[in-house]
């Protein structure tokens, strides 16, 4: 029997399903048309009910003209994946439960599919298995959590009740970072009081990656950030002598993974990672590269009770297990989000996860070989997924940027790199297939030609 709900859910549905026949050819940025009308949603707040259809309606017909189609196959903007087909089902029946995760009380069935999500996690990236992992929102969170897992713990080490005695006359700690940080990553730091005046910056090669000789001088009062995956040039700080200086120091090692992370998941890429797993916390995205929905990131901490210590949320009317996801990220009540990582590393295994990471980097090269075959300058490596071009004045690769994204047929962003005008193309949507890396290759080169 339909209710009125299921009624709604039914037209919800039926219009998600058109959206979604239709990715492949949509615009992949809107145009001017279907932007201008998004002033349809400037009314004013009613007064009365209306009916849920209507407002369905006005979502779908002139909210869905005018998305981004990043979860199309032709979408090659910073790095967002798409969602795969599981982490989209799955979150779908997850939100008809609408559970709230914050422990076992709460939700026995999301506790447990969070717990198998940790052990999938941490066997996909081969990390220390008495990792704790909180399921957060996004890497910017997951970051800042673990940069005050790990101010607190060194904290500790020195005798210091950070919980009690907070800031105030306590030894300081440092944060070294690399030149190359991600912006939040230092936004966390700058959130958390460490100032962005006294942030210690680590010099870089001509790759992006901290240079080993010219690391700053650590200590046991110092949290090292490397990084996993320059959003520009995909490379990777070298882990191995780096995370063996802070060892000797005593310091805390950070990693930002967000998307970097997943190529520990793949036997090609593997070796770039190599001795990341001494590190003491990790960051990653499930919606960037792993392709499930937004927001979806961890917190990976190996020291598991430092992680339940410093974020812990037990209240007198809810006490939760230790690694209780509300003891382990900042929300207390939350979305179940593990939910979609543990359905995509659960259909797609070990191989199947290896497969798209490895086929992604594939095309990237493919990618950079068609542009350069082209005329354009490629400025990395391109050992993961990340293309970045440049033409020969600043001028024209403004130009051909503007042109690729006006004419929608794919989309790509803009940077800078070495103080000059660049682009960069992502490839990490699970739906690019190889004829879509020749269709970016074609529309490039008629964009170029038209110039
Ligand atoms: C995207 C990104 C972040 C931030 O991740 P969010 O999930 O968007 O907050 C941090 N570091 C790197 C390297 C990134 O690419």
């Amino acid at each position: 029997m339909n209710t009125p709900e299921l009624d709604l859910l039914d037209d919800a549905d039926r219009r998600a399903r058109q959206y979604l026949e239709t990715v492949r050819d949509r615009r992949v940025f809107p145009d001017t048309r279907a932007v201008d009308a998004l002033s349809a949603f400037d009314e004013p707040f009613p007064a009365t009910p209306g009916d849920g259809t209507a407002t369905l309606a006005l979502l779908d017909d002139v909210g869905s003209p005018a998305t981004v189609v990043s979860n199309g196959p032709h979408y090659y903007g910073f790095v967002i994946g798409a969602n795969l087909p599981v982490s989209a089902a799955a979150d779908r029946l997850a939100q008809s439960w609408d559970q709230c995760a914050s422990s076992h009380i709460n939700s026995p069935a999301a506790a447990a599919i969070e717990k198998a999500a940790t052990r999938f996690v941490l066997e996909a990236l081969d990390l220390p298995r008495q990792s704790a992992i909180g399921f957060g929102t996004s890497a910017t969170a997951c970051g800042l959590s673990s940069i005050a897992i790990a101010r607190r713990t060194l904290l500790a080490r020195l005798g210091w009740d950070f919980d009690k005695d907070g800031l105030i006359g306590a030894p300081v700690i440092k944060a070294v970072v690399s030149a190359a940080a991600h912006v939040t990553v230092i936004k966390a730091l700058r959130i958390l009081g460490f100032g962005t005046r006294n942030i210690i910056t680590a010099p870089v090669d001509q790759h992006g990656r901290i240079d080993p000789a010219q690391l700053p001088d650590l200590d046991d009062r110092t949290i090292l950030c490397l990084q996993a995956g320059e959003v520009n040039t995909g490379e990777f700080d070298p882990f191995v002598p780096l995370i063996a200086a802070a060892r000797k120091a005593g310091a805390w090692v950070h990693v930002d993974g967000a998307f970097g992370l997943w190529a520990r998941a793949s036997t090609e890429l593997r070796h770039l990672t190599t001795g990341i797993e001494d590190a003491d916390s990790w960051t990653t995205d499930g919606h960037k590269w792993l392709n499930t929905p937004y927001d979806s990131a961890m917190s990976i901490c190996r020291d598991a009770e430092a992680m339940a210590a410093s974020l812990n949320a037990d209240a007198v009317y809810a006490k939760g297990e230790p690694d209780a996801q509300k003891s382990l990220t900042l929300e207390f009540s939350r979305k179940p989000r593990g939910i979609a990582i543990w359905a995509v590393l659960r259909t797609l295994g070990k191989t199947g996860l290896d497969e798209m990471i490895t086929r992604h980097h594939h095309q990237a090269k493919c990618l950079a070989d068609g542009l350069r075959a082209d005329g354009i300058e490629i400025l990395n490596r391109v050992v993961l997924n990340q293309v970045l071009g440049r033409l020969d004045t600043d001028e024209r690769t403004q130009a051909l940027l503007e042109n690729v994204q006006d004419n929608g047929r794919i989309w790509f962003g803009g940077t800078r790199w070495d103080s000059r005008a660049a682009f960069r193309l992502s490839v990490s949507s699970w739906r690019t297939t190889d004829a879509d890396i020749e269709t970016a290759i074609d529309e490039v080169s008629q964009q170029l030609s038209a110039l």
